[in-house]
């Protein structure tokens, strides 16, 4: 049993709360049971929806890595396997045509009327990016000062000249202000915020502080080329100039990780226009939330800098957090809301105490469930077991995990095909009795009873495509989402 008399202080903060949360009647978290390892599987409705969650207090990650395979993520290692060119296959070639022909053919020579592609459907995704798309002046990465600037540079003048904020100075721990800086993010715009020290190896080799430079190198000294087509080769414009190298000083050792939950219904359109719009919106509120946060930190007197995608790799970050875990389809899993968010950080030196990681049984459904993997149109979700090396060169050898073809996956998906969020069994509400039913007993961590959990989940509906002119059918503010009470 999880010993009562353990401290209480430390107690609250494994768990991730603090005496002032506490005290206010803000949700508990429960601690329901101890795990072999030692740790205490937790339940906590506001965190985690119904899952029961084991938190690895004991400094261990839900995640194996090699090190010295792994090197530093974007590096051009002399290792790195080369694979053939991706081919299209052929059941998949006529996705993989170029987004402006298929924009083209749905918009003008078909009127705008084919389902899931209308006028009306594309009008919806391009207004929810347009946040994101314009948001160079307000991410600091693209401005002058590269979000790397001195302390309180971006204050009001008469916080110029303040030292960094030290939250003792109202009686306030580091603890309960890493909950308040968790709470702004959350009042800026995030749907959920953990904080984790920085493992700079999830830093891009482009991104990481040269360590044979003097640290005061400006980071504005090199202009960076980026061809679009490298990521989206459906992009019609070839290399621009788009923003200057930025690097992550190695004394920002912190980092608040932000998830953006989608829409249910939304993505259950995918890989229609709908499901990029959910997407979109939630790009959007990243670059909002991000920046904002950051410039709060800022006018506190610590470093912060705002990322959406960029600077690092956003996942293990987030597991770091004690925010999901890896699934077969290559993204975070939630306990909360599944598979269905976008992840942004702030990166800081302000000293924040970092969360757990936690277990809450991804990694053993994963390996009987294959419904990502049935369900991936490009064919880039394995089927097979876990491996130590990539399948294409944007891979990352040095992980142990299901390994995703992402460059099929973005050849094909130009941020439109959501299916792997959609079919997968954790992309539930919160308010149905099998997904209940799964949420308990998934800790149980028996094979027999996940496979029936798989086929149960997709007798009850749940993950079928919704087609858009249902979707605008919807009560106005009809949401199906992790915040729905439980
Ligand atoms: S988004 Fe998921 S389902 Fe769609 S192509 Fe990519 S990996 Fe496959
Ligand atoms: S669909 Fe199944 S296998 Fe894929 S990530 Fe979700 S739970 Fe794992």
């Amino acid at each position: 049993m999880f010993k009562n008399e353990v401290d209480r202080r430390k107690f609250m903060q494994a768990l991730g709360i603090g005496a002032a949360a506490a005290g206010m009647g803000v949700s508990i978290p429960q601690v329901v049971a101890q795990s072999k390892d030692g740790n205490p599987i937790v339940e906590d409705k506001s965190q985690y929806g119904k899952f029961l969650v084991e938190k690895l207090i004991n400094g261990d990650y839900p995640y194996q890595i090699d090190p010295k395979i792994l090197g530093q993520p974007g590096s051009a290692s002399p290792d790195r396997k080369v694979f053939e060119p991706f081919e299209v296959p052929e059941e998949t070639k006529e996705f993989f045509r170029p987004a402006s022909v298929l924009d083209r053919e749905r918009l003008v020579e078909k009127g705008g009327k084919v389902p899931n592609f209308t006028r009306l459907d594309y009008a919806f995704k391009d207004a929810s990016w347009w946040c994101h798309n314009e948001a160079r002046g307000v991410f600091p990465w693209y401005t002058e000062n590269g979000g790397t600037q001195e302390l309180g540079e971006r204050s009001r003048p008469n916080w110029r000249n303040l030292p960094p904020w030290d939250p003792q100075d109202i009686e306030m721990s580091w603890h309960d202000a890493s909950l308040a800086m968790k709470r702004a993010a959350c009042f800026y715009g995030a749907s959920q915020a953990g904080v984790a020290e920085l493992n700079h190896l999830w830093i891009y080799a482009q991104n990481s502080e040269p360590i044979e430079e003097p640290h005061q190198r400006p980071a504005d000294q090199q202009e960076t080329e980026i061809d679009p087509r490298r990521y989206f080769p459906n992009a019609a414009s070839g290399p621009q100039t788009r923003s200057r190298q930025r690097y992550i000083p190695r004394d920002l050792n912190r980092v608040i990780v932000m998830l953006f939950e989608e829409d249910y219904h939304a993505i259950a359109n995918s890989y229609g226009r709908l499901a990029s719009a959910a997407v979109g919106i939630a790009y959007s509120r990243m670059a909002f939330t991000a920046s904002t946060l950051a410039r709060f930190i800022n006018h506190l007197g610590w470093r912060a800098i705002a990322s959406g995608n960029g600077e690092g790799l956003s996942v293990p970050m987030a597991i770091d957090a004690g925010l999901g875990q890896l699934g077969r389809n290559g993204i975070l899993i939630t306990p909360k809301y599944g598979p269905r968010v976008r992840i942004a950080k702030v990166f800081t030196d302000m000293p924040l105490v970092a969360d757990s990681p936690i277990d809450f049984g991804v990694d053993q459904f994963c390996q009987v469930c294959m419904l990502c993997a049935d369900h991936c149109p490009s064919l880039s979700i394995t089927k097979g077991g876990k491996t130590w090396d990539g399948l294409c060169p944007r891979n990352n050898p040095g992980v142990y995990k299901w390994y995703v073809q992402t460059d099929s996956c973005n050849a094909f998906n130009d941020f439109s095909c959501s299916n792997c969020k959609k079919v997968c069994p954790f992309n539930k509400p919160n308010n149905f009795w099998l997904h209940r039913l799964i949420r308990r007993t998934i800790l149980a961590r028996s094979r027999s009873l996940d496979k029936v959990m798989v086929s149960l989940d997709q007798m009850s509906g749940y993950g079928r495509d919704l087609q858009a002119a249902d979707f605008w059918k919807l009560n106005p503010c009809q949401t199906i989402t992790g915040r729905e009470p439980v």
